[in-house]
């Protein structure tokens, strides 16, 4: 196995920075960040009205394909309002992956639904349709054009994939069950922008797909997100749902339901477009940041750099290898870190956060592997 001295050295030299930290990840803005966001204040338009973002928004579409795009303050909130116009409440159960960021079992909760926790495949590090498959024939039956879960005998309503790290899951097959099963499918694809499963975006598969423009993430708004949908009524309402259902007049104020302030500001919305002009030039740099490290890796015989899976382009948001086990991983994490050179191991699994540790789960043997051996390194645009 490599010293992990020389990977801090690779590290460094990659980047080009001897001293100093170098990120995990950090924002890039070398467009028109600026000048958008001057224009809002020039104009006074930096709230929930102005220009950018319907611009967002449509720069959203064009760049995912998908047929409607609306947009919200976050990722978090975006997740939030695709479950509840799923109808999600709290006779519903909602399956998804115990390694995921903790927003999506969050946003699970804001609706009283509960999650369940299904293992996911090795390789995608994303949801596998063999642990649902096998999860769904156990377990649920289907009564009354609805999916039943019959140990708890709620309704499993809506399930959430995870494209983790921007490694797209098996989506297609994913979809057919849930079809089958009368399970609403929506993806998070907080992660995946600019990743692509048969050529077709992530996010573009389910009946909703969510984008999320946080600090961290592929491009940022500063906070933000996005509801994918191909559906033209669920669009309307999102965008009802997420505006304080207001109902549109020159003067008047009026309201048709209890709503959300779920609105991505004018500035916000300013900042997306100005980094969606610049998304494809800092994909092809994570691309190619991705294709150096693996070929780092390569002869390393211990260590396994993760590869985007067969049918599926990743945008490489957070470069991932897995170490031999939890031990070497430990010392790995302590010896770059202390060296300034970021790393860290994946998120404590949603079921043993103490909020979930009483949801129901399944055989989890593939996020066990994986707990104990991913280290994310550092994966921002390399100027
Ligand atoms: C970033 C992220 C979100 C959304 O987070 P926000 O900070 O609310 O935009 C949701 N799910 C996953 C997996 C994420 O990584």
């Amino acid at each position: 196995m490599c010293k992990f001295a020389e990977i801090v050295s690779y590290i460094r030299d990659l980047y080009n920075k001897p001293k100093g930290v170098i990120n995990l990840h950090e924002p890039y803005f070398m467009g028109n960040e600026k000048k958008y966001l001057s224009d809002c204040i020039d104009t006074t338009f930096v709230s929930s009205v102005g220009k950018y973002v319907n611009q967002f928004e449509d720069m959203c579409i064009e760049f995912t394909g998908s047929q409607y795009a609306i947009a919200t303050m976050n990722g978090t909130a975006a997740l939030h309002v695709s479950l509840v116009l799923s109808g999600v409440d709290q006779n519903c159960e909602v399956l998804t992956q115990p390694l995921t960021f903790i927003a999506t079992a969050n946003a699970i909760s804001y609706t009283d639904a509960i999650p369940v926790f299904l293992d996911v495949d090795k390789d995608t590090l994303g949801l596998s349709p063999d642990a649902l498959e096998q999860f769904l024939k156990d377990n649920c039956s289907i009564i009354n054009g609805t999916c039943v879960n019959r140990i708890t005998g709620k309704v499993i309503k809506a399930c959430i994939p995870m494209h983790t790290f921007g490694f797209p899951c098996r989506i297609d097959r994913i979809i057919d069950l849930c079809d089958k099963h009368h399970i609403v499918l929506i993806e998070d694809s907080a992660e995946s922008l600019g990743s692509y499963y048969k050529g077709k975006h992530t996010g573009t598969f389910g009946q909703f797909g969510v984008l999320s423009f946080n600090g961290n993430k592929t491009i940022t708004c500063g906070g933000g997100g996005m509801i994918l949908t191909n559906d033209k009524d669920m669009a309307k309402k999102a965008k009802h749902i997420t505006t304080t259902a207001k109902l549109p007049h020159k003067w008047e104020y009026a309201h048709d339901m209890i709503a959300y302030n779920y609105r991505l500001t004018n500035l916000s919305a300013a900042l997306g477009c100005a980094q969606m002009e610049q998304l494809p030039i800092i994909l092809e740099n994570k691309r190619k940041t991705a294709r150096r490290y693996e070929s780092f890796f390569e002869k390393d015989e211990d260590i396994t750099f993760v590869k985007e899976a067969k049918d599926s382009t990743a945008n490489y948001w957070l470069n991932t290898i897995l170490l031999p086990g939890g031990l070497e991983r430990d010392k790995l994490l302590k010896e770059t870190n202390e060296q300034g050179v970021m790393t860290r191991p994946i998120w404590k699994p949603m079921n043993k956060l103490e909020m979930f540790k009483g949801c129901q789960t399944y055989d989890l043997t593939n996020s066990r592997w994986l707990e104990d051996r991913i280290v994310n390194i550092p994966s921002g645009v390399n100027v």
